[in-house]
């Protein structure tokens, strides 16, 4: 499949253009160094992957490197699950960093040292007012703050108070370190922001080495800098803190990077906050991370999207300065785009209704050449059996049939898709009233699916062998929300209220042809004329499970022409 990335690349975009001009000023000796730095608090979702592409894509692009860093500040949230999955999915999304894994947590050492120093310079004090009274001193984004009553402490005071936290001589949010900048500042987030706070909690990795654990606007910056990175590339939100990360690094003295600032994805139908996705996770709204609704980078692999697609859907939103809402549509798109390119096609019914063809012999089979994919000459063909009993899809029969319907019906006649013409005769239904099966004739005389006398049919439909039938499960996915924005709260709604309760549609006995009856869990085809899918997770030898990973649209349109010969 098309799993690599060979082919991927970011384009030129206003960060691309900042590059450029870096390189022809020598500022970083023409070296470009990324990273992708995920807290471990969560599974990745498409907004993550349009990071990675990015960061991971202009490495590739400018012969650079890409760190994967472990952002792993917040011992409480974070766990080794997430380290793994994060890995997992950047792997198969096609990006690799070699040896160039690191963790915030690995700098906890240094991180330390270079608070006491910050200390020693007087810019940075142990405040010891409440976390309720920090925020009360803040001010606001139109009055200036206060100053807190500790903010004078002699260095000396402050490196012993700094140490006896480090050594858990206090509890959570007795004491704090903050940074000493200016109370009054325009920007909030330069009035004495926290940069070490108390939490007596196990860390994933450290232990209990630590109880005093590092900020993110204190923690990043220097991670960049102990990195070389050159080019810090992150969201929108962190615009403001671009203030706070150069004052660190300009006031300890340090090699600067330059942090770079863009729009974040957003995507209609979904939420995209790992707060957010967490929430429906635990509480049961999906079967997990990897529920093929979510919009995670392990909810589509088994959903059946593909990296390349992924990828491809990355490069086609590009990346801007303004925040926008992208259209589901578009990542369906370059979904399709992929899947019609690289997936076999097969048979498969998932709304059954039984086809009797009341000529053709008892316990015959016929076998018939298919072809594996119209777009792909090399993918090769397969043999099909055809027998006297069928399932077709019941909507590809209709009672009182108007003019323009092309399938079947009483007295109509169709190809079964390379096998022969049919004719419907008849119809028996259950006592309500219920079509239970169809009563067909054959003309042996279109073998193949094309008539000798020239006689056209204008409508083409797909056939399984009951005797031949696997039967299989069929999961059928809609957007996991009704509304386009379920964070807009104007009407006061909270984001759950709009979950679609029509988001998976199961259907437990749904026919596959046989050369789907063992395939690998992952496995993706298109069922022709009705979707691509994809083998779910939990298939067994005995039943396989197919998602649906997208309908199909127009395609079969275009195989239908090429047929009729
Ligand atoms: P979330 O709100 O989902 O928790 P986050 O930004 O807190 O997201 P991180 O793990 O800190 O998640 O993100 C790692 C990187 O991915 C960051 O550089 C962040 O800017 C980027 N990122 C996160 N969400 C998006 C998004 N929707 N679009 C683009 N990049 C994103
Ligand atoms: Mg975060």
């Amino acid at each position: 499949m098309s799993d690599t990335n060979n082919e991927f690349s970011v384009g030129k975009n206003f960060i691309t253009a900042i590059i450029d001009k870096d390189n022809e000023t020598g500022k970083y000796e023409g070296r470009v160094a990324t990273r992708f730095p995920p807290e471990p608090n969560g599974y990745l979702h498409i907004g993550h992957a349009k990071s990675i592409c990015l960061n991971f894509g202009l490495a590739k692009d400018y012969s650079g490197t890409c760190n994967l860093r472990f952002d792993d500040t917040n011992p409480v949230k974070e766990d080794t699950e997430y380290v793994d999955s994060i890995q997992e999915d950047v792997r198969w999304l096609g990006f690799g960093w070699d040896d160039r894994i690191h963790y915030s947590s690995d700098y906890f050492g240094k991180l330390y040292e270079f608070a006491v120093q910050l200390i020693k310079v007087g810019k940075a004090y142990v405040d010891s007012l409440s976390a309720e009274e920090i925020r009360e001193y803040r001010g606001t984004l139109k009055e200036p703050g206060k100053d807190s009553p500790y903010r004078n402490r002699s260095i000396e005071e402050n490196l012993e108070l700094f140490e006896k936290m480090k050594n858990g001589e206090f509890g959570d949010g007795e004491h704090v370190l903050r940074a000493k900048i200016d109370m009054s500042s325009a920007n909030v987030i330069m009035r004495d922001p926290t940069i070490y706070r108390i939490r007596k909690a196990s860390h994933h990795r450290t232990g209990d080495d630590w109880c005093i654990y590092p900020m993110y606007d204190f923690t990043h910056c220097i991670s960049d800098s102990l990195e070389k990175i050159t080019h810090s590339i992150c969201t929108l939100e962190f615009e403001n803190n671009r203030a706070l990360y150069d004052w660190v690094l300009e006031t300890l003295g340090v090699y600067r990077p330059q942090q770079l600032e863009f729009a974040r994805l957003n995507l209609g139908y979904t939420v995209m906050s790992k707060r957010r996705l967490i929430q429906l996770v635990e509480d049961g709204y999906v079967s997990g991370w990897d529920d093929p609704r979510m919009p995670t980078i392990s909810g589509m692999r088994r959903r059946g999207y593909s990296p390349a697609s992924i990828r491809n859907f990355c490069e086609r939103i590009g990346v801007a300065k303004a925040a926008n809402m992208v259209d589901f549509a578009l990542l369906e798109f370059s979904v399709r785009e992929d899947l019609n390119m690289n997936s076999p096609r097969y048979m498969g019914v998932i709304n059954p209704l039984k086809v009797v063809i009341e000529n053709y012999p008892e316990g015959q089979v016929e076998e018939f050449e298919f072809q594996n994919n119209p777009e792909d000459p090399e993918a090769g063909t397969r043999m099909v059996p055809f027998s006297r009993t069928m399932y077709i899809e019941r909507d590809d029969f209709m009672e009182d049939a108007p003019k323009k319907f092309f399938r079947l019906s009483v007295g109509r006649e169709v190809r079964l898709r390379y096998a022969y013409y049919v004719t419907c005769t008849d119809v028996v239904k259950d006592d309500n009233g219920e079509i239970i099966e169809l009563r067909c004739t054959y003309d042996p005389e279109t073998r193949g699916g094309w008539s000798k006398d020239g006689r056209k049919v204008k409508g083409t439909i797909h056939w399984i062998s009951v005797e031949h039938a696997v039967e299989t499960e069929v999961r059928l996915y809609n957007h996991l929300f009704t509304k386009e924005n379920p964070m807009d709260n104007k009407d006061g709604s909270d984001f759950k209220d709009h979950i679609n309760p029509e988001s998976l549609e199961v259907r437990p006995k749904c026919y596959v042809e046989p050369a789907l009856g063992n395939v690998e869990p992952g496995f993706r085809c298109q069922f022709e004329r009705i979707g691509y899918f994809c083998a779910d997770l939990d298939s067994t030898p005995e039943k396989p499970v197919f998602n649906r990973t997208a309908t199909l649209r127009d395609t079969w349109k275009k195989i239908e022409k090429k047929q009729v010969k």
